[in-house]
């Protein structure tokens, strides 16, 4: 295939991946987005393997298949509750593609055209370094990341003494070896900027925990596009350049989004453990605590008798995919004229958009869903609050305690309600790991059960 084509698919593909983004930025437009993307990657696709250069498509075919077959395998098996380890994991493999990718051609660089053994030219080794160093960060950070949002690994933010000053000495001793290795290319220096690179992603990750670890999610993210951008660098590839950039530079968009939602400085988060030092469990301390307990029953009448209803979910209406149980009591109410809206917090659940994808698959209407600034004003004249599977979103310790680990995060001011109706199962924290005061209020009652459950009989005596 002439370059010239090359060039103008390549073109089109990107084109395309700008309007997927363009599209996921709008629920309404997201799978028109998606479809431009699976477009756009199927032409890339093609586009590369009519390259002369492909030496063996049998090879590429296995290895299609073999990937192609897990993929889809994991695709049908994942419960929509642990895809946010799964996008870790996703992105530990391209970090880990990236330092292969530059390995290959650090052993073979005639087969990347970029020079021989022992002389290979410096802009490539450059390249080549700085996409290995961020491959191993993205490697080892989202396999930690991995492990914290399966609860392998605790979710608390794990902080020692000097923490940053080592951080940045081994920034600086990997800055160093990457000098080094462009004038020396000595193997044994390339798989030292390997090594300690991995250890700076563990140490970078292993302080962060509980609620600020959506912003590492999606930092790792964005990490794991610049990987992929060292990696078309090294494969001189144009579209991979351009891609890497685009979800690099999406994810580091989205990073300081979430981070400025989350009321913390970008920087700090990255550094790691601001905030999250005292991470405290008072469950034994609130053992003696008066809470106040109703039924589905109970819920029904509150509700059918207020002027307007806010619903708030949160991880756990995911966990019971309550959503569908969720909006068929929404409607009962609205036919009785009560005003429903839902109050999304940027990290309810546990990935960026998790709330608004639930409730758009039970179709819930956009215009119902708000989010944490347009609906926070609202709540002092709101009747009843249902708060549904969230908890750390709903925290006032956010705003009063300034020793709790998500001291500064904005919340959803539910308890400035008349009255707050929470559903969870148990008296349990929430990620992270903080006990809720909320509970104890004496304008709310807590209605304990699997969350889909508790909507299905509600919906029963709305329907009484
Ligand atoms: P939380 O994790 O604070 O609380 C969820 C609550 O749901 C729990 O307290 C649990 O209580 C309840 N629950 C679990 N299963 C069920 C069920 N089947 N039925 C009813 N209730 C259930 O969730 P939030 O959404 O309020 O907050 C999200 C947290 O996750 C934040 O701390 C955020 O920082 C963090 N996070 C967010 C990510 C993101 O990108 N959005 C990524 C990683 C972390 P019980 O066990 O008693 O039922």
């Amino acid at each position: 295939m002439s370059s010239n084509i090359v060039a103008i698919l390549y073109l089109l593909s990107a084109l395309l991946f700008i309007f997927a983004l363009r599209g996921l930025s709008h629920p309404e437009s997201s799978r028109l987005g998606n479809i431009f993307g699976i477009i756009g990657m199927i032409i890339a696709v093609i586009t590369t393997l009519m390259f002369k250069s492909v030496l063996s498509y049998t090879e590429i075919g296995i290895a299609i298949f073999i990937g192609g077959s897990i993929g889809t395998f994991i695709a049908f098996k994942i419960e929509m509750t642990a895809l946010p380890q799964l996008v870790a994991a996703f992105h530990s493999l391209v970090g880990l593609a990236a330092v292969f990718v530059a390995a290959a051609a650090f052993y073979d660089p005639s087969s990347f055209n970029i020079g021989e053994i022992g002389s290979i030219k410096k802009s490539s080794l450059i390249e080549m370094s700085i996409g290995t160093f961020i491959g191993a960060i993205t490697f080892s950070g989202s396999v930690l990341a991995f492990g914290k949002l399966q609860g392998t690994i605790s979710g608390k933010p794990i902080v020692f003494k000097f923490q940053h000053f080592i951080n940045l000495l081994i920034f600086i001793l990997i800055v160093f070896l990457i000098i080094y290795f462009v004038f020396d290319q000595g193997p044994s220096i390339f798989w030292s900027i390997v090594l300690i690179s991995i250890l700076l992603g563990i140490l970078v990750v292993l302080p962060i925990g509980g609620a600020d670890m959506p912003v590492v999610v999606s930092m790792l993210n964005s990490y794991s596009g610049w990987a992929a951008c060292g990696i078309g660098f090294t494969l001189s590839n144009n579209l991979l350049i351009i891609t890497g950039a685009l979800v690099g530079a999406s994810g580091a968009i989205l990073s300081y989004i979430m981070s400025k939602g989350m009321n913390r400085s970008i920087i700090n988060v990255v550094l790691g453990g601001f905030g999250g030092e005292q991470s405290i469990d008072n469950s034994e301390q609130s053992e003696d605590k008066i809470i106040k307990q109703g039924s589905a029953e109970d819920a029904a009448y509150i509700m059918k008798n207020a002027e307007s209803v806010i619903i708030v979910p949160g991880y756990g209406m995911a966990v019971a995919q309550a959503q569908h149980a969720l909006r068929e009591m929404a409607d009962l109410l609205k036919q009785e004229g009560i005003k429903v809206r839902y109050a999304i917090h940027p990290v309810a659940g546990r990935m960026p958009g998790h709330m608004n994808v639930l409730l758009a698959e039970a179709n819930v209407p956009y215009e119902e869903v708000l989010e944490l600034d347009e609906i926070n004003p609202d709540f002092p004249m709101n009747e009843v609050s249902f708060v549904i599977g969230a908890n750390d979103v709903t925290n006032p310790a956010a705003k009063t305690d300034q020793s709790s680990p998500i001291y500064g995060m904005p919340i959803l001011d539910v308890e400035k309600s008349q009255t707050v109706l929470f559903v969870k199962r148990s008296m349990a924290t929430g990620y992270s790991g903080v006990d809720n005061e909320l509970f104890y209020r004496d304008n709310t009652t807590m209605l304990f059960g699997d969350a889909k459950k508790m909507c299905e009989n509600i919906v029963k005596e709305l329907g009484k």
